[in-house]
């Protein structure tokens, strides 16, 4: 298998390990930075390599409108085109398609909806979703799913919930009959003709791409685990807990996010979609889930709202301006070692681009040592309490 988690520590239901991929071996639980286009916006692929960031996210619906797939694939796939030699999960399109509200319109064959850049007609449907993420070639792809709207009756989180199950089956029969179409198969099939591997010695090329499934469900714990169940059936080597995050109460996101977690298998990846603050992601690496991926970090950051080890700051504040101390007295990424906060502060009211960098990285550092902390409880059988990032 191309993609798999191997379990090194458990501590209830938590549990810590690696996940292996086909470039490169990832800590978890671990928290994955979003970079939209191929890139994590204001930082470097060097920089985020220094942050210790082992899989970012990418994601499909805008990199198919632009560069475009083919572009991408011509690059020799997103991992060489934005020279990222670690790993890369990307989403399906799915959610973003779905938040088009006005401009789409969904039916069993799949969704028809507008370009939110210049209004043209496109088509994505679970086959045409799987085609694109096999093109840009990130380690883990996503099935195309509908993420069910909140609030939702019951007749309509059952329907939305059986036509993601249909999907799930044409992604993965897609899939497993194109899967070798992979831009990795290429390079490594000319970097053996050119003699720069030992053509005995396993290569990307005999490695795929991994599909995981998602559970679907709305609200209803019921379904929830019905959805679950039967997306094991269809056989994924990872499952993804999709539809949260939606207006919900964070309490009822706990709930169903217990619930469902009750019902994936033990033995392989979980990832839990487009969740949350340092707090949420702390609860949920302990309750279990081993990916996660938010936009919350690197987006707060552009908005001057940043994470530290004594709660939210808003840089932006007169209180600020004259503040020599560092932005988290606690932190030790490389913006807090060296800048004051009167400095940030300046940055940022005068608009400079440096303050999103900066802010950027701070808040990715302060999500990634949060999760390290995790790991490391998980890991020495420890409670979460005492030193560390706050939960
Ligand atoms: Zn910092």
């Amino acid at each position: 298998m191309s993609v798999h988690l191997q379990i090194e520590a458990t501590r209830g239901p938590a549990r810590a390990g690696k996940l292996i991929t086909p470039h490169g071996e990832v800590e978890t639980p671990v928290f994955m930075p979003v970079g939209t286009l191929g890139s994590v916006k204001g930082v470097s692929q060097d920089v985020l390599e220094e942050l210790g960031v082992e899989i970012l996210l990418a994601n499909t619906y805008h990199l198919f409108l632009r560069p475009g797939v083919e572009t991408v694939r011509k690059m020799g796939g997103l991992h060489r085109f934005m020279s990222w030699d670690r790993a890369i999960l990307t989403d399906s399109g799915g959610f973003q398609v779905f938040s088009l509200t006005d401009l789409r319109k969904v039916g069993e064959e799949g969704v028809a909806f507008r370009s939110h850049l210049d209004g043209s007609p496109h088509f994505l449907s679970p086959e045409k979703a799987m085609e694109i993420q096999i093109g840009l070639g990130a380690d883990i792809i996503m099935a195309f799913d509908e993420c069910t709207e909140y609030p939702a009756d019951a007749p309509r989180a059952r329907a939305s919930m059986e036509l993601t199950l249909r999907w799930a089956e044409r992604c993965k029969n897609y899939f497993e009959a194109n899967k070798y179409e992979v831009p990795w198969a290429t390079e490594s099939a000319e970097l053996r003709s050119a003699g720069r591997t030992n053509a005995s010695a396993p290569t990307r090329a005999d490695q795929t791409q991994a599909l995981f499934g998602i559970v679907q469900g709305g609200m209803d714990r019921e379904l929830r685990r019905e959805s679950a169940d039967r997306t094991i059936d269809i056989g994924f080597p990872g499952y993804a807990i999709g539809g949260l995050s939606v207006g919900e109460a964070r309490e009822l996101t706990r709930d169903i996010v217990a619930s469902t977690l009750e019902h994936l298998p033990s033995d392989q990846p979980r990832y839990l979609m487009g969740v949350g603050t340092p707090e949420e992601i702390a609860h949920y690496a302990q309750s279990g889930v081993d990916m996660m991926d938010c936009v919350l970090p690197t987006r707060a950051a552009r908005h001057g709202l940043l994470f530290t080890s004594e709660g939210k700051l808003s840089i932006k504040q007169a209180r600020y301006a004259q503040d020599e101390s560092a932005l988290d007295p606690a932190c030790e990424c490389r913006v807090c070692l060296r800048y004051s906060r009167a400095y940030l502060r300046h940055l940022y009211a005068s608009n400079e681009l440096l303050a999103q960098v900066l802010n950027t990285v701070h808040n990715l550092h302060y999500y990634l040592a949060t999760m390290r902390t995790v790991r490391g409880w998980i890991r020495a059988g420890r409670s979460p309490t005492g030193a560390g990032p706050r939960m």
